[in-house]
């Protein structure tokens, strides 16, 4: 009995190496005499927990010469490729798959036309697939892997990753997604819906300044990402800003494909554009096709988008007084027709939202692109991992 609780002991002094480890994810290396500065630990302590995230290779030992002419010192730093992070972004009819660092530096990536609608079986056994070819191509082994995102283009039950009702994902209500594909690929599985992980890797890679940030996805739906105090809201059940299917005036007559009537996706979105187009006798079957019709110049496509820029502001300029974010980011296929479609939500939230909540708003494309899902499913996955208690349990686990 004494043994053991002498070992708890033991244990319950590395508890903290997360915390040390958090001082050292911003990629400077430091010495021990400056980590003891920096924490207030006793040199021992401090000691123990280096070597224990030395033990799980956290960190690595530099060599750094001191200025003042003394030996050189050993200095520790964080050590992002200690492990990969497989992260993909599944949308309604094409797929981003890619493979990180612990910083988010992208080692392999592809893109596919993989349609969700084939149902979960066959779509994560594609990604498994996908993701097993990759790591070989990349030379890393299975137990490299910290863990997996996946973004899914439908509402998830954040606490258990299932779809919930996806409207566009027949057979995926309720799949156990995180068990299916952790159980193959032997690494815990982090599930949210594409809006939030563009969000996260938005903010992580291009404004990671700002507190308040809403990212506005207009694709072959619409939605928003919501990041508060820089953290990702995401409600009690993970149904935060599900802006597409807010009531608009300008759709009272038209029927959404969640069976409602007068939701903004059904005027604003990138199928709803496409099917005005092909209604009037313009070929567009999707929202790639709208934004390449728009470039090319066609009037009728750049008049729709530019009204379905100012649609979206509609509902956006509401959400601007309520929330008084600092940064609008506008993602999704039909933000890369650029200022046509920024014009319109310029125009109106500007207009329309409070003084004081405008006065230091920027509205403005995303920098990221079609990047910016697998990098955030990236950037989840790696605050998961390598939040202090899950390094301190890493460590007492070895
Ligand atoms: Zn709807």
């Amino acid at each position: 009995m004494r043994m053991l609780s002498e070992a708890n002991g033991s244990n319950g002094s590395i508890a903290g190496a997360g915390a040390l480890l958090n001082i050292l994810r911003d990629g400077q290396a430091r010495t021990r005499a400056e980590l003891v500065q920096l924490t207030g630990l006793a040199r021992s302590t401090l000691a123990q927990r280096l070597d224990a995230l030395l033990s799980q290779q956290w960190i690595i030992p530099t060599e750094e010469a001191i200025s003042s002419g003394g030996r050189p010192a050993i200095a520790f730093t964080f050590n992002r490729t200690a492990r990969v992070v497989l992260s993909a972004d599944l949308g309604a009819t094409h797929a981003r798959v890619a493979v990180t660092d612990l910083g988010t530096t992208v080692l392999a990536e592809r893109a596919a036309e993989v349609s969700i609608d084939r149902g979960p079986e066959e779509t994560l056994g594609w990604l498994q697939r996908t993701f097993e070819e990759m790591l070989t191509e990349t030379g890393h082994r299975p137990d490299e892997i910290c863990g997996i995102g996946v973004g899914l283009p439908g509402p998830v039950e954040h606490s258990s990753g299932r779809p919930v009702n996806p409207p566009i994902m027949p057979g995926w209500d309720g799949f156990p997604v995180p068990e299916w594909l952790g159980s193959r690929l032997g690494a815990p599985v982090l599930v949210d819906n594409d809006v939030n992980i563009m969000a996260l890797g938005e903010h992580w890679a291009a404004r990671p300044e700002s507190d308040h940030l809403i990212f506005v996805k207009i694709g072959t739906g619409i939605g928003c990402g919501i990041i508060s105090d820089r953290r990702l809201h995401r409600g009690a059940q993970g149904a935060a800003g599900d802006i597409g299917h807010i009531r608009v005036a300008s759709a009272l007559g038209t029927v959404c494909r969640c069976g409602n009537v007068g939701c903004l996706e059904a005027v604003a979105s990138g199928a709803a554009m496409a099917a005005k187009l092909s209604a009037d006798g313009v070929e567009a079957e999707d929202s790639r096709d709208v934004v390449r019709l728009v470039r090319g110049g066609n009037t009728h496509a750049v008049q729709l988008i530019r009204q379905a820029g100012r649609e979206v502001g509609d509902v956006l300029a509401s959400i601007v007084n309520f929330f008084n974010p600092s940064v609008i980011v506008v993602g999704g296929d039909i933000s890369e027709a650029g200022e046509q479609v920024l014009a319109g939500l310029r125009e109106v939230i500007y207009s329309r939202s409070l003084p004081l909540a405008t006065q230091h708003l920027t509205i403005t494309a995303s920098e990221l692109g079609d990047r910016a899902g697998v990098i955030g499913a990236a950037v989840m996955v790696i605050e998961h991992v390598l939040a202090p208690g899950s390094v301190d349990r890493s460590v007492s686990a070895a």
